[in-house]
């Protein structure tokens, strides 16, 4: 057959645009990552030609030899990654992930507690428009007015009050540590499942980095393509085999179908790479930048929520500038600096204008941008961000300054050959 260039131009011309967009830009969204080749040829593979619905060894399709094999692999790689008795690699997100928990724990109608989506909860954790919120009864805890921290005694009071059937802990915009033992007292003393989401931690915690939930949480859910640098994808995980058998019955035939055995491939891929020693370099890497990059926005009279960070992830309060999230997000794209509008605790904005933006450093880790370089970038995004805040369309010479600055940073740390 031919390749992409002849039989589809368009989309062979979108897709360079694309790499050249990643080459070319300081990419700061916390949940993105830069895959390694290996990556990118396993889910590229004939496997995605594949029918393979079941599990490895229990399938409803022939031709499965090489399938089981493969995702045997992956299986057998989280289980040691993480520490866990059983794993399921088959969600195809992240979010289906989570379904799969609440359908196997819970009933519809079923309250469940996760963080509030404002205090940096994610959708699937009770979000009125999301299937958790519609479906299920979602209650709330949140953090601290004033060290904007997650308030363990209020966790404590709502569950009591509540009495929910499932205890949610992780977030999407949370950058400290999260005591998971603190909350599996908490779940315990109301008989309640711990379930911890740690789509955004688990290369943190596949490298050492930050607590590892799997021996606190009945069950654990993840991304794979977050910190820990694999394939679009989730993934379930907990110690416990019996309600593994559960979980496997809710992803298929619960909620999926076939499986993405050329995602499941490329995660095994990626397992593999985050088993090495080398990955424990780049998760301490990934958090020493993720400090540095605070510094130098606090060096430029921004403020941290929180005051800083334990992980790869901050919440920038732009207050202190007087510009909105959304204006922020735009002028520093012009920059060639990538980032997310995102609520901040108590934003007095809306979610469509917000007093933050969202930052961190997994993929220009991969790149190998190191403290000075994540400090440099910190204080860019305050002088485009000054700009901002003199002109409220920006200072185009300023933003002209800093976008050569940031091109003439990525072609020092190239990726995919460039
Ligand atoms: N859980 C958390 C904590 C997340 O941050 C995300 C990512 O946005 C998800 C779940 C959902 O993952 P996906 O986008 O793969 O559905």
């Amino acid at each position: 057959g031919q390749d992409l260039a002849t039989s589809d131009p368009d989309i062979a011309k979108a897709i360079a645009g694309e790499l050249q967009r990643q080459q070319d830009q300081i990419e700061l969204i916390a949940s993105e990552n830069i895959v390694s080749k290996a990556v990118l040829e396993a889910q590229g593979s004939v496997l995605t030609n594949k029918y393979a619905e079941g599990y490895p060894g229990k399938r409803y399709y022939g031709g499965c030899e090489v399938i089981d094999v493969i995702e045997q692999l992956a299986i057998d790689r989280a289980k040691e990654l993480f520490g866990a008795a059983y794993a399921n690699v088959q969600p195809h997100s992240g979010a289906q992930a989570n379904q799969g928990v609440f359908m196997a724990l819970l009933k519809p109608g079923d309250t469940f507690m996760g963080m509030d989506l404002a205090a940096g909860g994610h959708l699937t954790h009770g979000s009125p428009a999301n299937q958790s919120g519609k479906w299920f009864r979602p209650v709330s805890y949140t953090v601290g007015k004033d060290d904007q921290l997650i308030d363990y005694d209020n966790v404590e009071e709502v569950a009591q009050r509540e009495k929910p059937k499932l205890i949610i802990a992780g977030g999407s915009a949370y950058g400290r540590t999260i005591d998971f033992a603190r909350f599996r007292r908490i779940a315990d003393s109301i008989g309640a499942w711990l379930m911890v989401d740690m789509a955004h931690y688990a290369g943190l915690v596949a490298g050492g980095v930050y607590p590892n939930p799997v021996p606190h949480a009945h069950v654990v859910t993840t991304t794979t393509h977050k910190t820990l640098r694999g394939p679009r994808g989730g993934m379930i995980l907990s110690n416990d085999p019996d309600l593994g058998k559960k979980f496997n019955s809710a992803i298929f035939p619960g909620l999926q179908g076939g499986p993405l055995e050329h995602v499941i491939a490329a995660k095994a891929v990626a397992f593999k790479e985050a088993l090495q020693p080398e990955f424990k370099d780049y998760a301490r890497r990934v958090v020493e930048n993720a400090k540095a990059m605070a510094a130098g926005l606090q060096e430029a009279g921004l403020a941290i929520v929180s005051g800083g960070t334990d992980s790869h992830v901050m919440l920038v309060d732009l207050r202190p500038k007087n510009v909105t999230g959304t204006a922020a997000e735009v002028a520093l794209e012009r920059a060639h600096i990538t980032t997310n509008k995102n609520g901040i605790p108590f934003d007095p904005l809306p979610p469509t204008k917000t007093s933050g933006i969202r930052v961190g450093s997994p993929a220009g880790t991969t790149r190998g941008f190191g403290p000075a370089e994540f400090r440099q970038i910190g204080l860019w995004m305050g002088e485009v961000l000054d700009g901002l805040s003199a002109n409220p369309d920006g200072d185009p010479a300023v933003e002209a300054r800093v976008r050569e600055a940031a091109v003439a940073l990525t072609r020092r740390f190239p990726i995919y050959n460039r």
